[in-house]
């Protein structure tokens, strides 16, 4: 049930005109678990009768934020504000701010941000298509956090027509102490696995062939429902139609044996893994309550290496945890270099209220923290330019995606949507081979989500060059 923290507001003009359709325009912002829900925002305001237009010609604006850092947190505010602009020069007559920024500042929100008519927190989403059609809304909505959905749920894909997210669990049970997510999300809930596979049937029936599982802890899927991702993979790898399924936010503890023999042999399930590793310095490590020690780490990835053939290992690390030494940074620094991960992010630390690491003494300086955040990068930049070189001379599947300059651009199963780069193809649309693709599509121009095969001509530090071979 949702319950409020402030008292009704009458809303007089989000329906006035029941018989000419409403138009909504969503901006989602933060990370891919953000996008299912702004997807599923749409799916539901769909289904209340609204159409999906612009933001110029949208009579409501929704903006689904992300709070999960500083950086987040500034950008989600700033957009409300650029935003709220189409209430004095736009059509826009309502304008509602939903997701994680909601579910942690709601009454701050409310009363700096006058201009918006609605706050609506991470909780509950598949209403919000339903309650804001009622002729009295609230000004703020928060119920338990984090919304779970099924097969049957409206939604709204916005991602390329051949690829989608699944959600297969909403919010996080372990206690990283610098994290906020628990908060914002709730505790870890799977999703049955028979709604998973529902779902991703459904999405292959549209012609989707790439799925990206995701999760806040992928590996502790099903824990609290008796299960786990080995026994929900193998129920995926039957689905028809899907030709690539990727895994991400993987923590790293619940690789068994049987798991990564899945994975390593398992041609639907790339030899691509996202797995956040924050840190590598025992102490630091602890202090993150990250459950896990440095030898551990280096033994999973040992396993992960020598099982998988070929695997694409992205991680993530945090640059000025508190009281973090030079001498930890250099052993982090020293094991980016030693691991010649393929990809590797870095974030620095933002200190956040309500975590225990926010609270914790010898708070690093921001110039500290920047520098080492820039060393970090540095050393990976490196790495990842020759990661990318020994991928010359080699041919991959890879799925068209767009054009840039005249060119064609594809996606190689070692580059994760959004946060990879992308293959750049030789050659405009008229000079490719007409035997580069399916001979039902001879003839024709490559078009988004075909699959051809990628010969590796070159490489930088993002991005591969190719062309397309028979
Ligand atoms: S596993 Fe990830 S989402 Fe969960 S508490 Fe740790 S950092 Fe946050």
């Amino acid at each position: 049930m949702m319950d409020s923290t402030s008292s009704p507001q009458v809303d007089s003009t989000l329906r006035q005109a029941q018989s000419s359709p409403q138009k909504v325009s969503i901006v989602s912002l933060g990370c891919s678990k953000n996008l299912v829900d702004s997807e599923l925002i749409l799916g539901s305001l769909k289904n209340a009768g609204y159409e999906i237009s612009s933001e110029k010609e949208a009579d409501l604006i929704v903006v689904n934020t992300c709070g999960f850092i500083a950086d987040a947190k500034k950008e989600s505010i700033n957009t409300i504000i650029e935003l709220s602009q189409y209430k004095h020069h736009g059509n826009c007559k309502k304008l509602i701010v939903t997701g994680c920024l909601v579910e942690r500042y709601a009454d701050e929100l409310k009363r700096e941000l006058p201009e918006v008519d609605a706050f609506w927190g991470t909780g509950d989403l598949l209403k919000i298509g339903e309650i804001l059609g009622m002729k009295k809304i609230k000004k703020i909505y928060k119920s338990t956090p984090g919304t779970l959905y099924d097969p049957d749920s409206p939604r709204v894909l916005t991602t390329l027509p051949h690829t989608a997210y699944v959600k297969v669990s909403e919010g996080c049970s372990r206690t990283c102490s610098f994290c906020i997510i628990p908060k914002l999300r709730g505790l870890m809930k799977s999703r049955p696995a028979d709604s998973i596979v529902g779902e991703v049937r459904n999405l292959a029936n549209l012609g989707v062939k790439e799925i990206n599982l995701i999760a806040q802890d992928m590996t502790s899927y099903g824990r609290d429902i008796g299960t786990n991702l080995e026994n929900l993979l193998r129920e995926l790898v039957k689905v028809d139609g899907i030709k690539w399924m990727r895994l991400l936010y993987c923590y790293p503890w619940g690789f068994t044996d049987s798991l990564v023999r899945l994975i390593a042999e398992e041609e639907k399930i790339l030899n691509y893994i996202d797995m956040p590793l924050q840190h590598i310095n025992d102490r630091i490590l602890k202090l993150m309550d990250r459950g896990t020690t440095s030898a551990r780490i280096r033994n999973i990835i040992d396993k992960l290496r020598k099982e998988i053939p070929n695997l694409t290992l992205r991680t993530t690390f945090i640059a000025g945890f508190p009281s973090e030494t030079e001498e930890e940074f250099k052993e982090l620094l020293d094991f980016v270099e030693d691991m010649r991960f393929e990809r590797a992010g870095a974030f620095k630390y933002s200190q956040e209220e309500g975590t225990k690491a926010g609270e914790m003494p010898h708070q690093i300086p921001d110039e500290v923290k920047e520098e080492r955040y820039e060393r970090l990068l540095e050393v990976q930049s490196e790495v990842s330019l020759n990661k990318n070189r020994t991928l010359i001379g080699t041919i991959h599947e890879g799925f068209i995606e767009g054009t840039e300059n005249g060119n064609y651009i594809a996606r190689i199963p070692s580059q994760a949507p959004e946060v990879d780069g992308v293959t750049y193809i030789s050659g405009s649309p008229k000079t490719l081979p007409p035997d580069s693709y399916p001979r039902s599509q001879r003839n024709k121009r490559l078009k988004v989500g075909d699959l051809v095969k990628v010969s590796i001509t070159d490489a930088d530090i993002y991005d591969l060059f190719g062309k397309v071979v028979s």
